[in-house]
């Protein structure tokens, strides 16, 4: 399909009064992860005022909407995250929070708004468009992961999505720039449980017992040994223990200890191979030490691997509309987790970061912080990069239908 890069720019233009609004109302009024019944009827309201079709409800107060082009069976899938964190707002923005305890500290609510931005003006493109575009205004990113649910229930579905683009605010970068990163981008990860189990016995007579603490505290040492020792050097993996738990009083050899923490790693092949060694290490600390070891594990967010079609598909779209000084390439991976990440293993799927940072001198504080203060130029980024994104991916797959 035809369009001209300054029409967009121009209709980005006319709504981005509106859109910063939105956003705004949506950081006055944030709802933590799995409880966000208000966010999702603002966002319904909205959805019906331009006309756009959608389903509420999914994976709990997830809103699926899907602008019909002209194929109706294959769409270009759009997710935001629309949940806010347990933060008390200290900033002195008049549109602040207005619930304590409760902050849009990590920008969903400005994911939330460039999305509505965005489906207002595909929508009014909806007859040009080659296939159909479904909006995921997805719920818990925070805590559960609704990525997840929101899959497993269905919205990569009727239409079929084969691609999915996100976005994610990043205070490091000046507002009006995006960063890609092609490949790995964020980790997959893994929480372990680690139960020591010795024999209770008089601290004056520990040779009567098994003490659990020996091996335990052995075990949290050796296990750095595998990265160094086990995973590929040119990998990359953490294992982080994060808490250990034992004992009630100091003459005591306790029966058990306990201690708990995390696996990251760039590839879902490299978090088994790290939960196997973990076991093994635990198990054989364990029998030298005449003590019995339990080891749960509780996969948490996959990898995040960018889809490397859809980089140079939307590396192009943002090129001609931010203009190539405005994007930025960066090859290092974080080993933060996100649940887009499931997009990226279920469909292909491409995140990137919009820029937030201030640009007069003025200090940007991060995502996560009480004084989270991003400069809202960074929606028109969003909505710019996603329309033109969203076109570009239409355009191409299209070829293929
Ligand atoms: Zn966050
Ligand atoms: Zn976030």
């Amino acid at each position: 399909m035809k369009y001209q890069i300054e029409e967009i720019r121009s209709r980005v233009d006319d709504i981005f009064d509106e859109v910063v609004e939105f956003r705004r109302e949506l950081h006055m009024y944030p709802e933590l992860s799995e409880q966000e019944c208000e966010t999702a009827k603002r966002i319904q309201s909205r959805l019906k005022q331009i006309g756009v079709e959608f389903t509420p409800d999914v994976a709990g107060h997830g809103v699926v909407g899907t602008i019909y082009g002209q194929n109706r069976e294959k769409a270009v899938g759009i997710r935001a995250d629309i949940d806010a964190l347990p933060i008390t707002e200290q900033t002195d923005f008049p549109y602040k929070s207005q619930t304590p305890g409760i902050m849009h500290a990590c920008g969903h609510d400005i994911h939330t708004a460039i999305l509505y931005g965005t489906a207002k003006i595909l929508s009014e493109m909806k007859e040009q468009l080659p296939g159909s575009v479904k909006l995921f205004f997805q719920p818990s990113e925070e805590t559960v992961g609704g990525a997840k649910q929101m899959i497993e229930e269905g919205c990569l579905a009727h239409p079929e999505v084969q691609s999915v683009i996100g976005l994610h605010v990043d205070s490091g970068i000046p507002a009006g720039a995006v960063l890609f990163t092609p490949g790995a981008m964020n980790a997959a990860s893994c929480e372990f449980y680690v139960t020591v189990m010795g024999k209770s016995c008089h601290g004056a007579h520990p040779d009567e017992g098994i003490d659990p603490l020996i091996p335990a505290c052995n075990m949290v040492t050796a296990l750095q040994s595998i990265i160094t020792r086990r995973l590929d050097p040119a990998d990359t993996g953490l294992i982080t223990v994060g808490q250990f738990h034992s004992g009630t009083k100091n003459n005591v050899i306790p029966g058990e200890t306990k201690f708990s923490g995390i696996i990251r790693t760039l590839n879902l092949e490299n978090r088994e191979k790290l939960k196997e060694e973990i076991k093994r290490i635990c198990h054989g600390i364990a029998v030298a030490h005449g003590a019995t070891v339990d080891v749960e594990f509780f996969d948490s967010y996959p990898s995040l691997e960018n889809d490397d079609q859809l980089y140079q598909w939307m590396q192009v779209a943002a090129e001609k509309a931010l203009g190539s000084e405005n994007i930025v390439v960066q090859s290092k991976p974080s080993l933060g987790a996100d649940d887009f990440s499931y997009f990226c293993h279920e469909s292909r799927g491409l995140y990137y970061m919009i820029g937030t940072g201030l640009t007069d001198g003025r200090e940007s504080f991060s995502i996560h912080s009480e004084f989270f203060n991003p400069d809202e130029e960074c929606i028109r980024t969003g909505i710019l990069t996603e329309v033109v994104g969203a076109l570009k991916i239409l355009e191409e797959e299209s070829k293929t239908w």
